[in-house]
């Protein structure tokens, strides 16, 4: 009875080891699910040729993207205005709205957004005018998927430049291009170096990073007062001076920041 007793009370001890081990492994696997899904990129694909779609769809998710797919340039629309992507892979023989359309509505609506071209046309002017109308890279099919890989990491890691420092260009129609460099910190039109006080560069930067989504007053205020030596409670109204400052300076970028009604500011590309 006894011996009965102690092996059963071994094998429970046993049993409550296994499942401390099964539910550490469990946490661990998602922890490491949790960091991967942190590092991985939001990708919409614009394809109309199913076969493809399905098979970037498969092959992007693979390499560790989160991959949404559209059949035609309306959807596509749809999409970006409910979602939020890190990058575009787009084709421009699209149906219901060109690929080249979608392209110049993102333009409008994201100037930030990496958009990688993907496309069978591979004229020289074909490429010229994609690349005009502001798409970050052009890849010609039929293409090899490695390169295609190798050209979105670079194109997204370039647009994430800001964060780690380096320069960031803001697409627009405008021969006189914003530049703002997170390092120096300093930002251009064109080739001329934008005079900025302290607060303008801090708005100005928040805006570049959010381009095409609002920036709410709150966060601008945050961003002031976490500045060295500066003094907390400034006034909101103040906020409105700095805009309109900031407005005058980016005239001719072909970006303007429009205030949007009872939510804050965003930067957008000022273009048809
Ligand atoms: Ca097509």
């Amino acid at each position: 009875m006894w011996q009965a007793w102690r092996s059963a009370r071994t094998w429970s001890a046993q049993l409550a080891a296994t499942r401390l081990v099964f539910l550490f492994a469990l946490f661990m696997s998602a922890k490491t699910a949790l960091r991967y899904a942190c590092s991985m990129s939001s990708l919409l694909i614009i394809e109309d040729d199913e076969l493809l779609r399905d098979g970037l769809d498969a092959q992007l998710a693979q390499a560790g993207h989160s991959v949404t797919a559209a059949a035609d340039g309306e959807a596509a629309q749809a999409l970006l205005e409910s979602q939020r992507f890190d990058g575009v892979v787009l084709d421009l023989g699209l149906p219901k709205i060109s690929g080249m359309v979608v392209l110049q509505w993102i333009r409008k609506r994201l100037p930030a957004l990496p958009v990688l071209i993907l496309t069978a046309r591979d004229g020289i002017d074909d490429r010229v005018q994609g690349l005009n109308a502001g798409a970050d890279d052009y890849l010609t099919k039929p293409f090899n998927m490695a390169e295609l890989q190798a050209r979105l990491a670079a194109m997204l890691r370039r647009a994430r430049l800001p964060a780690f420092g380096g320069t960031l260009e803001v697409a627009s129609h405008s021969a006189r291009h914003l530049r703002v460099d997170a390092t120096l910190p300093q930002a251009w039109l064109g080739d001329e170096a934008l005079e900025l006080t302290q607060r303008e560069w801090a708005l100005l930067s928040l805006l570049v990073t959010h381009a095409g989504r609002v920036v709410s007053r709150e966060e601008v205020l945050e961003s002031w007062q976490s500045e060295p030596g500066d003094s907390a409670g400034l006034a909101s109204n103040a906020l409105e001076v700095y805009i309109h400052r900031l407005r005058r300076k980016l005239v001719d970028s072909g970006l303007n920041i429009r205030n949007v009604r009872g939510l804050g500011y965003m930067l957008e590309n000022t273009a048809n």
